[in-house]
């Protein structure tokens, strides 16, 4: 589908409400019936009738319809994180005895769901370079349920190659899954390649205005209905309507955002790896990428996220260029109209906590909706502090 018509139109059922333009907040927390067979019908399937909204809500399910057309699958539900779509995606498809296959160093919280949190019920795990088909391939066992990626994996933005994956996994009935939170269903649709489940998380570039904290999952009506009956209902995973119409608002401008934070980072990290003070970048779509070509074949775009090795003598040195950077927030999340970043050394040193599995002279940069002449800047005069 044209994806104007997703953005602008689809799910929007005007006429149902005054034709007004922007749909409304149905912020109610039930649906009242007329009669005792109305309200048997409902409850044959709440993810399609109005029940409750923990279920199923009207502002949501045009959300719904959006992002699942957006990634080119049947369907898709929205949660209230990032977290809770990767933990929900992955605990449908696993029980005790299970083994999931992991790229290594993924988003922190889904380290922790598969290394902490499901060994506890009996689940096990083995973490592996993505970036070799054959390692995942040797990790696989008869019992592996489960092979989740992240691609471009966080920090230093590794690949995979998503349809030898997804063919690895049909091979051994393996059900895969992908966070696709860094490419946006605007530069990467895992699903044409036969990735069976892509999670997101909305609080990054599908809301894009740093204002709501939200995950999707999207994939067949099967797998869906699947995860909504078990994880979503008896886990409460919802988000609120009015959250959701913040999204579909959001949503309205996803292209424009994306490809101008997109090639104000591609001039950025043009800059950067020119630059004599920066050792290394680390950007999927620059030519020094080392997985260059294969981000080429699988990816439209890579959006605003580039990781920078200074080339620092002490962490003293480090420092002073975090403190002369003032257009750049220094904070977590991405995807927002601002610039951010997070230096690695905030997570170096810490007593009682293993250090950051990256060096202490890297910084990761997130490049929003400013001018790239205005970042450069603020970067030029950092620079020169080292
Ligand atoms: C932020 C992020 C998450 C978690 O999403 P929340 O909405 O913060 O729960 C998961 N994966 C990636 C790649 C992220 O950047």
């Amino acid at each position: 589908m044209n994806i104007d018509d997703i953005l602008t139109h689809l799910g929007e059922e005007r006429s149902k409400y005054f034709n007004a333009v922007a749909p409304p907040i149905i912020q109610t927390s039930n649906f009242a019936f007329d009669t005792v067979e109305d309200m048997r019908v409902a409850f044959s399937n709440e993810l399609i009738h109005h029940v409750y909204t923990r279920g199923n809500n009207p502002t949501v399910a045009i959300l719904r319809q959006k992002l699942a057309a957006l990634e080119h699958t049947e369907d898709a539900l929205v949660v209230g994180s990032g977290a809770s779509a990767v933990s929900a995606a992955v605990i449908a498809n696993v029980s005790a005895g299970d083994h999931i296959v992991c790229v290594q160093k993924p988003y922190s919280w889904t380290y922790k769901l598969i290394s902490k949190l499901l060994p506890r019920f009996g689940v096990s795990y083995t973490f592996v370079d993505g970036r070799d088909i054959n390692e995942i391939r040797n990790a696989i066992r008869p019992e592996t349920k489960v092979l989740f990626l992240e691609s471009p994996n966080s920090l230093t933005f590794e690949i995979q190659d998503l349809e030898a994956c997804s063919k690895l996994a049909k091979l051994n009935n393996i059900v895969s899954i992908i966070d696709n939170s860094h490419a946006s269903p605007l530069f990467q649709n895992p699903s044409d390649f036969g990735i069976d489940l892509v999670v997101h998380s909305a609080t990054k570039y599908i809301n894009g205005h740093s204002d709501v904290v939200a995950g999707v999952i999207c994939g067949s009506k099967e797998m869906i209905k699947k995860i909504f009956e078990s994880e979503l209902m008896t886990l409460g995973l919802l988000i609120s309507p009015h959250d959701a119409a913040l999204i579909i608002r959001g949503l309205r401008t996803l292209p424009l955002r994306v490809h101008q934070s997109d090639s104000t980072a591609l001039k950025i990290a043009e800059y950067l790896h020119q630059h004599t003070k920066i050792a290394k970048i680390y950007f999927p779509l620059h030519p020094s990428f080392d997985q260059y070509e294969l981000a080429k074949k699988q990816m439209k775009g890579c959006g605003g996220l580039i990781t920078i090795q200074l080339k620092a003598r002490d962490k003293e040195s480090v420092l002073r260029f975090v403190r002369k950077i003032k257009r750049f927030l220094m904070a977590v999340s991405w995807g927002g109209y601002e610039s951010l970043m997070i230096p690695s050394i905030v997570f170096h040193d810490i007593q009682g906590l293993p250090d950051s599995p990256i060096h202490w002279s890297m910084v990761r940069l997130y490049v929003g909706l400013e001018s790239a002449d205005y970042l450069i800047e603020d970067l030029e005069s950092a620079l020169s502090e080292l």
